[in-house]
């Protein structure tokens, strides 16, 4: 028998794809990756199509600086390309050493730690924080890696309704009066939340966690840079500066780079190089992606104008969405969705903005809730007034040829 005939009388172990994609098909939330021909701005050419993107999460215009792009350069130079191993064996160069106390500087706490992404800092901090003796209260709509990490640890979980203290405090109360003296707590939450673009009530979850003795847990992923009049991101903007904390971070967001980060004290950090998984078990970013971090981190210092425009452009957006009759939800942020329900709709939506050279993602389930498909706006300080007013003129007229039909 050759390779070949042996080959065909397999059955096809994948044949459950088939029905499984026809019912993905059936639905209209089948995905397919978009290729980019160009570099990361508020033009972008996909597949070969200049459009105005409103899909990135390059907030302040930084992803294809120069200043970036030179520091990676020069890096590259001295260091070479990959670092050939994981942090603790000797993919921790100097350049990642030196953007950790930047970050740590930044963030005014104590200690800094870089994951080779923001996936992996809360995969690799919740399972290192959380075990079997943790019960960890997590916010309906957190990310989906805050979810994962969640499932990891092989703690307790318990899901409060999306920003709702009262819910919250109900359940710590309960779970407080059966608590054994190792059992600990783990409140955890996105600070601006990824697709509705309103904030979690930190102020209150930093009281709960004080009450509860619980650790608390924020995602700034799509803060860093842009809230606080500093950049420093949600507790910032509340005035929070609580030494206990637990930050996390990404580059890869409003810096426009890639990498994920811990900040908190100093212990914390030395715990999470002893038992994080996905920092241990995983390769060091290149020292080159490091020195684009460090070049980024000091726009985000030196040049507040950035945010200062993508703050007025995001309330200008959203005054005109409401005034046109759009349901923007309760964003408050550069994040702005417009809440269109259904997922061929959703769909729909944005293939009329993309036919008008308008690049603005539709959101579907599992991204998000069944019923609570939307179009994610996202601004950047780099558009300009005219491609703003032209999106709300496309949006307009969608929704006027839908409602013809
Ligand atoms: C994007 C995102 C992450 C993951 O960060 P990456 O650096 O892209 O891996 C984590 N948390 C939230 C809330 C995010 O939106």
């Amino acid at each position: 028998m050759n390779h070949d005939s042996r080959h065909s009388l397999q059955s096809d172990s994948l044949a459950w794809i088939d029905e499984r994609m026809q019912q993905i098909d059936d639905q209209h939330l089948r995905r397919v990756l978009k290729q980019r021909g160009s570099a990361q701005a508020a033009e972008l050419v996909i597949d070969g199509k200049t459009l105005v993107n409103f899909s990135s999460n390059d907030y302040l215009g930084i992803a294809n600086d120069p200043r970036l792009i030179q520091a990676a350069n020069d890096a590259a130079e001295r260091y070479g390309w990959g670092s050939g191993a994981s942090p603790l064996i000797t993919g921790h160069s100097e350049l990642h050493r030196q953007l950790e106390e930047a970050l740590a500087t930044f963030e005014q706490t104590e200690s800094a730690l870089l994951f080779p992404t923001g996936y992996a800092a809360n995969i690799g901090t919740i399972t290192a924080l959380a075990d079997a003796d943790t019960i960890i209260f997590s916010d309906a709509k957190n990310h989906a890696s805050i979810i994962d990490g969640c499932r990891l640890s092989g703690g307790t979980i318990r899901i409060y309704r999306h920003g709702d203290c009262d819910h919250l405090e109900s359940q710590l109360k309960e779970l407080s009066g059966k608590r054994t003296a190792q059992q600990k707590f783990l409140i955890v939450t996105d600070g601006l939340f990824s697709m509705d673009g309103d904030l979690a009530p930190l102020r209150e979850l930093t009281r709960l966690a004080e009450a509860y003795n619980a650790m608390l847990m924020v995602d700034e992923a799509h803060a860093t840079g842009v809230l606080g009049s500093n950049g420093r991101g949600t507790c910032e903007h509340f005035g929070i500066r609580s030494e206990c904390i637990i930050k996390v971070g990404t580059l890869s967001k409003a810096l426009g780079s890639l990498g994920g980060f811990v900040c908190g004290p100093q212990k914390l950090v030395d715990w999470l190089v002893n038992r994080s998984r996905t920092l241990i078990f995983s390769t060091a970013a290149p020292a080159a992606v490091c020195a684009a971090g460090l070049a980024a981190l000091k726009i985000v210092q030196e040049e507040p104008e950035r945010r200062e425009r993508l703050a007025k452009l995001s309330g200008d957006l959203r005054q005109s969405l409401v005034t046109e009759g759009f349901r923007v939800g309760k964003s408050e942020t550069q994040i702005i969705p417009v809440m269109l329900e259904d997922p061929e709709r959703t769909m729909r939506a944005s293939g009329d903005l993309r036919s008008a050279g308008y690049l603005v993602p539709g959101i579907r389930p599992p991204s998000v809730p069944e019923g609570e498909s939307l179009l994610r706006i996202s601004l950047s300080c780099d558009h300009s007034d005219e491609m703003v007013s032209g999106l709300i003129d496309a949006m307009n007229l969608s929704r006027n040829g839908t409602n013809s039909q």
